[in-house]
């Protein structure tokens, strides 16, 4: 059964509680339906597994919110230019990935949904780029050891992403991230020479 997270709000267990059979017909889709917590021996610390397949474009993991922060830190999310949340669920638990099998998609109460941009197994471990969410980090190691094929060497942030990267993710990052890219664009282009790019969300 899947992992249950201490810091699950109380008004959200209702939806997500019953699991019986009669419960089927529910539109809420529990949120850690699907995946689970596993901790690895090799000292690689926890991660999220997926406990059956999922295709490209499917929610792997709804997110919900348990709190607002003034700031930046290790178990923060970033949700805006200045703004950042923590997240409940298994969420916070997903590791990084130079090339991740999931991106993230803000949802209607601002969090961030996990979103599959490959298909994964089930007992593949799901994992995500930190850039698609944090336009700096600030609190991890400077030396990457997700061990992809495309490691990029250090995790950073969306602010240091290759533009080829960014364009992979396309809309599988946090919206603020596109946002933050247009500004800056319009304040370093020549007056009059900006075209200014409209994004969906
Ligand atoms: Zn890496």
């Amino acid at each position: 059964m899947p992992h249950v997270h201490p810091s699950r709000p109380p008004g959200a267990t209702a939806s997500r509680g019953g699991r019986s059979p009669e419960c089927g017909a529910s539109t809420q889709v529990p949120e850690e339906e699907g995946v689970e917590l596993r901790r690895t021996a090799e000292g690689k610390g926890d991660g999220v597994m997926a406990t059956r397949p999922f295709a490209v474009g499917e929610t792997v993991m709804v997110g919900f919110l348990v709190g607002g922060l003034t700031g930046n830190d290790s178990h923060a999310t970033q949700v805006g230019p200045g703004r950042w949340a923590l997240h409940g669920g298994l969420g916070p638990m997903v590791n990084h990935s130079c090339d991740p099998n999931c991106g993230v998609r803000l949802n209607d109460v601002q969090a961030f949904d996990f979103v599959a941009r490959q298909p994964i197994g089930a007992g593949q471990e799901l994992t995500f780029d930190y850039a698609m969410r944090n336009f700096t980090i600030d609190h991890f190691p400077a030396v990457c050891l997700c061990g992809a094929a495309r490691c990029r060497g250090s995790v950073t942030g969306w602010k240091d992403l290759p533009a080829a990267r960014k364009t992979d993710y396309g809309e599988l990052v946090a919206p603020y991230l596109h946002t933050m890219d247009d500004e800056i664009r319009r304040r370093t282009a020549p007056i009059g020479g900006v075209d200014r790019q409209v994004h969906r969300r």
